[in-house]
């Protein structure tokens, strides 16, 4: 049996009337950059995390790259940060010259150990950048409270969480700005590169929009030097449908992940553990495997894609090399990079998909 890694071809013919309804319209109306398809967009993804602004732009990396702006980092200043994550975490820190400072993960959650970031921070420290890896939340709450001491800012890189909650609250809406991608893969995904960034601080808010447009105030009036950050109209309207649909897929995730959990209880790898006070929205299902290779291989032949999400740690990438990290400086982040593996996952996944995956691996 051939299982797709992340279904959007289904997602795409069960909205595909709807979507090609929206999408036909923006081209008819021309209306291609800002527009009714970005202010609808904007104040439902506003609607639906609680936070008062929304702004949607370009991708998730220019929403992290718009919030350190929006906070006026400067060359020198540090951000704390986890070495388990994408690339993009740490590389809008390095593209202002603002010093990436790594912290360990959690071995159960997969997301920064608040209790090894106060020992990080310094007079330089203007940030710390937790990842709610995978769909789930970083503890927040421990994090806030550490940069509420200490008068820094806490910045979500929520790009796999958006749908997320944490002690009731939405993801992207837990600390003082939040970030999310709407690349295809991630659980709000558009069809091309898209992110957004969340605030309920008005000064904040506004800072943020007018640095994803050129820094612009009012048209030619520029006040910041800003990027062009700007999200398309037509992936605004992709998504305006697919956020009709999204609580829903929301559900489904939880039940397939809590699914794949339950079935893979007695085989001999280690499943996501997800806290009591959150859930996860399942970007990723990962395990742990101890013969990842051989795992990978016979799933593969079987039809069963995987992929790792993420085998080198970012203190052991090259192009990071300068901060002067080496190997064994963040243990559980290196050792997790050596056993996690990925499994189709996706709201569409149906239960004889899930049960030939379970029954392969367990073979
Ligand atoms: C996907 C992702 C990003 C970057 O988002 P893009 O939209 O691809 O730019 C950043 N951080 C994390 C944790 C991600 O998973």
């Amino acid at each position: 049996m051939q299982i797709p890694f992340i279904d959007l071809k289904t997602q795409y013919e069960t909205y595909k009337e709807e979507i090609n309804k929206e999408v036909l319209g923006v081209l008819s109306s021309t209306q291609f950059i800002m527009g009714p398809q970005i202010t609808k967009l904007e104040e439902s993804l506003a609607r639906f995390t609680g936070a008062k602004y929304a702004y949607a732009c370009s991708s998730g990396t220019d929403a992290l790259l718009l919030a350190l702006m929006a906070i006026d980092i400067q060359p020198g200043d540090e951000v704390i940060t986890t070495p388990f994550t994408f690339i993009a975490t740490a590389e809008t820190i390095a593209l202002l010259k603002a010093k990436p400072v790594f912290v360990d993960i959690d071995e159960m959650t997969y997301n920064i150990d608040p209790k090894l970031i106060e020992a990080k921070i310094t007079p330089r420290t203007k940030a710390i950048m937790p990842v709610s890896l995978y769909g789930q939340c970083a503890d927040m709450d421990a994090i806030n409270a550490i940069a509420e001491k200490h008068n820094i800012i806490v910045i979500e890189d929520a790009c796999q969480s958006f749908g997320a909650e944490y002690k009731g609250k939405k993801s992207c809406n837990l600390s003082t700005i939040g970030c999310t991608s709407f690349f295809p893969s991630k659980p709000l995904g558009c069809y091309g590169d898209g992110g957004a960034i969340f605030c309920s601080d008005d000064a904040l808010g506004d800072k943020i929009k007018s640095l994803l447009n050129h820094g612009q105030g009012k048209r030619y009036e520029h006040k910041y030097i800003g990027i062009n950050g700007r999200f398309d109209a037509i992936q605004a309207a992709v998504l305006n449908v697919k956020m009709n649909h999204f609580e829903a897929e929301c559900q489904k995730r939880i039940e397939i992940g809590n699914r794949y959990s339950k079935l893979l209880e007695d085989a001999s790898v280690i499943t996501p553990k997800v806290m009591s006070d959150r859930n996860s929205m399942y970007a990723q299902y990962s395990i742990r495997v101890k013969d990842r290779e051989m795992m990978a291989k016979k799933l593969n032949d079987a039809g069963v894609p995987t992929a790792v999400h993420y085998p080198i740690p970012l203190h052991l990438q090259e192009a990071l090399s300068y901060l002067g990290y080496k190997k064994g400086d963040f243990p559980i982040s290196e050792k997790v990079g050596t056993e996690i593996m990925s499994l189709p996952m996706s709201p569409f996944l149906t239960t004889e998909q899930q049960d030939f995956v379970v029954n392969t691996i367990k073979a």
